[in-house]
């Protein structure tokens, strides 16, 4: 079976591959450019994870995305929200959590990426895009419900000859067993970025940074990425 798989860098993303790389034939992965502040740094990134998976990468510049997108995740105007740890507990107010999201939010984006990726894995008869979607996040982020899986899969059933399907492993998973699973199938961590921003180093502060950070204080070990960055 192959697949094609969706790869911003991130934490899930990486993870997600490392996993179905196990049984499945990884065909290419697609990262796009919608201007986020983050593109260098994962498009830097992607490129090495796909050099350490041998797997062909393709690059895909939505412009028209990063044009009609104004929150801060993109618009530079706008402040990404700074969390604590405490603001990510599930005995915070939800709201805290609720903005944060809302401040990030791109319109439509997972939508715009799994069809895209539709067409890619249709055109080379690939059963499954890989993505990695998953159950802490699910709670703020609606496209990442595995409601929204069964969906798309509903959807592809329509749209693609072969009947596409959406391969979310993370799909159940809070960030501390993703850590732990993906460490197991030696997803190469110190490879991937969760930072909103795309400075040298991450921010440590914005709420990707602050989910990554409990996850591997959770999960006892050290991220591999701050290691190889001497953090
Ligand atoms: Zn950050």
């Amino acid at each position: 079976m192959k697949a094609i798989t969706l790869l911003s860098s991130g934490l899930d993303s990486v993870a997600a591959l490392a996993m179905a790389a196990e049984s499945l034939e990884i065909e290419m992965a697609i990262t796009f450019d919608y201007g986020q502040r983050a593109v260098q740094r994962e498009t830097e990134y992607s490129r090495k994870v796909c050099e350490y998976f041998g797997i062909g990468h393709r690059v895909i510049s939505l412009d028209w995305l990063a044009e009609i997108t104004h929150t801060s995740l993109v618009n530079r105007d706008e402040e990404i929200p700074a969390l604590s740890v405490e603001d990510i507990d599930e005995a915070a107010p939800a709201n805290i959590t609720e903005n944060s999201a809302k401040a990030v939010w791109v319109p439509n984006r997972n939508g715009v990426m799994l069809n895209i990726a539709g067409s890619f894995a249709e055109s080379k008869e690939c059963n499954y895009i890989v993505v990695g979607f998953n159950g802490e996040e699910a709670g703020t982020f609606p496209d990442n419900s595995f409601d929204y899986v069964k969906a798309m899969d509903c959807a592809f059933s329509y749209s693609t000859q072969n009947g596409v399907q959406v391969l979310a492993p993370l799909i159940e998973l809070g960030k501390t067993e993703i850590v732990k699973r993906a460490l197991e199938a030696k997803a190469p961590l110190e490879y991937s970025w969760s930072c909103y921003h795309g400075g040298e180093l991450p921010c440590g502060e914005c709420e990707s940074c602050v989910r990554r950070a409990r996850a591997f204080k959770n999960a006892g070990v050290k991220d591999p990425l701050l290691e190889r960055l001497g953090i």
